[in-house]
């Protein structure tokens, strides 16, 4: 018995070791199956080559799981609770209180994540991408080991994105972040936001409408301070108006359980209590540092986001990076964009092929949503000096609200440069301003000017004629 276990055994440890021994070799090897990695991968497959796509959790990565898809379906839910206000306005009679209830839609949202999850996977099957599904680390022969079994491409390209950032306070594992949020199973009654960016004001904004009593802390003045003044002012103001409290100058300080299990949020501007959530959005970092990136000489910023330049190539000769891991432009299109236009580079003989990352419109789904592409009005006057910047105003109620009691102002903001005014800047936040914006991110990208605004023939009545009326 004894001599037959040391034989067997020593035949399973070769055979063990061959297989760990054997590399599975790619044209193009994706690490992260998210917006950027699917994207690419898929691409790269429809010219023929061997591509494998690894993923260690959910395939859609942040996008489809715990981002874009299901904060766009609350949103929609939030839209809808708005609507509820007008609804008598309209000439609808409503027999009691309308009830929402917060599992009901979450319960239908994780069942279409989970199904677009399966989509991806065929997807990628269709395509003839093999997926491996496990967590990748680099390792120093250049390969992407994957429990213990290594992955090589010829071509290897990083989309790992990244993770939300958490304060280093005392108690901040009591609170949550966005990926928390998608977890709720209920909606809290007193809810505490921190940050001022993107999350923040969307969380913010959706929570409140479906009814939580929430507050907003920032460490400045405004909300989104980055953005045209026109627009941090606006949503400032109209989250406040809509109920939210906004603390300002409040910088973290502590987090604590209270005796009835409530939060106690201690800041520079006071200690605030009674919260049933505190929802960190305070920025996302790269999830670069337990990839072993310093096997492959693959740099990183001091944020840890992997430098890429104009062609996503990394400091590492046939590696790339592209997507959140490289810390611009943190949006879907932009990493799908990157991704598709890599694949035709390497692979599709377009070598002058790259994503021009000027003029990336972008929305913020809050309440009335945002829209903006182009230079803000300051960055407009510290580019071209401030005599040749012209800027049209407008701001308005629009027609639904005539009927409501309800008032919301629509604004917006044409930045034009002179001698031919020439576009370089569209925001506007009110309703449908987060659809209208599409459309004239193509006008504006050809290069249009105010005259080509002016002689487009305006369609009536809507809330985007004025922008081809602004005088
Ligand atoms: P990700 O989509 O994050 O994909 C990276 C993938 O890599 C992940 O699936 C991860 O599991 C995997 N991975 C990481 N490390 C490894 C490893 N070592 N091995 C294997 N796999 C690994 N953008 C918009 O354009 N519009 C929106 O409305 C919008 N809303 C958002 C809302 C929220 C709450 C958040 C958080 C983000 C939102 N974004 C939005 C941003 C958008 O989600 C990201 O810009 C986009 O997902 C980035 O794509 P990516 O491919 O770079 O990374
Ligand atoms: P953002 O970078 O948009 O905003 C984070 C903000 O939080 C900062 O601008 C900062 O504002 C504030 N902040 C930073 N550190 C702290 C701190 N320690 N305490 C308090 N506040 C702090 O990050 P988000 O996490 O909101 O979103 C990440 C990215 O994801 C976005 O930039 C965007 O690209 C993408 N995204 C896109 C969406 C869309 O397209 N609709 C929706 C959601 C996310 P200040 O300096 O003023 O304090």
């Amino acid at each position: 018995m004894h001599a037959l276990y040391r034989v067997s055994s020593r035949i399973s440890f070769r055979f063990f070791s061959n297989m760990a021994g054997q590399v599975k070799e790619y044209d193009y090897l994706v690490l992260g199956g998210g917006s950027g990695g699917v994207a690419s991968a898929r691409r790269a497959a429809e010219f023929g080559i061997k591509v494998a796509c690894i993923e260690s959790k959910k395939l859609g990565g942040t996008c489809v799981n715990v981002g874009c898809v299901p904060k766009k379906i609350m949103f929609h839910a939030a839209s809808l609770a708005e609507s509820l206000h007008d609804m008598k306005s309209y000439g609808f009679t409503i027999d009691g209180t309308p009830q929402f209830t917060w599992n009901t839609i979450k319960t239908s949202r994780d069942a279409y994540i989970q199904r677009l999850n399966g989509i991806y996977e065929n997807l990628l099957k269709k395509s003839g991408v093999e997926y491996v599904q496990g967590w990748g680390t680099f390792t120093d022969d250049g390969c992407v080991d994957v429990d213990g079994q290594k992955y090589r491409g010829k071509h290897t390209m990083i989309a790992v994105g990244g993770k939300p950032t958490v304060p280093d306070i005392p108690g901040a594992e009591f609170g949550i972040t966005s990926d928390g949020f998608f977890e709720l199973s209920d909606l809290p009654k007193k809810t505490a936001v921190v940050g001022a960016g993107y999350i923040a004001v969307e969380l913010a904004g959706i929570m409140s409408e479906l009814g939580s009593d929430v507050s907003l802390f920032i460490r400045h003045d405004k909300a989104l301070r980055n953005f045209d003044e026109m627009i941090s002012d606006n949503v400032t103001d109209s989250m406040e108006k809509s109920g939210i409290t906004i603390v300002r100058q409040s910088t973290s300080k502590k987090l604590e359980v209270a005796t009835d299990g409530s939060l106690t949020y201690e800041t520079t501007a006071g200690t605030f209590s009674g919260f049933n959530c505190v929802i960190w959005a305070i920025g996302r970092e790269p999830l670069t540092k337990s990839i072993k990136l310093e096997n492959i000489g693959v740099n990183v910023d001091k944020k840890g986001n992997i430098v890429v330049d104009k062609f996503q190539n990394t400091s590492a000769q046939n590696v790339y990076a592209l997507g959140d891991v490289c810390g611009k432009a943190l949006l879907t299109p932009v990493a799908v964009a990157a991704g598709r236009r890599l694949a035709h580079r390497l692979f599709d003989n377009k070598p002058d092929l790259k994503l021009d990352y000027e003029d990336i419109p972008t929305v913020v789904f809050s309440h009335p949503p945002i829209g903006t592409i182009g230079l803000t009005e300051a960055e407009a006057n510290a580019k071209y000096g401030k005599d040749k910047v012209k800027t049209y105003k407008a701001s308005f109620s629009s027609l639904y609200f005539s009927m409501t009691e309800r008032k919301q102002l629509t604004l917006m903001k044409l930045i034009c440069v002179l001698p031919e005014e020439k576009v370089v800047g569209l925001h506007m936040q009110g309703q449908g301003c987060d659809e209208i914006l599409q459309g004239f991110s193509v006008a504006i990208k050809m290069g249009a000017t105010k005259k080509d605004f002016d002689n487009t023939v305006a369609i009536h009545p809507t809330t985007s004629e004025e922008l081809v009326t602004l005088r």
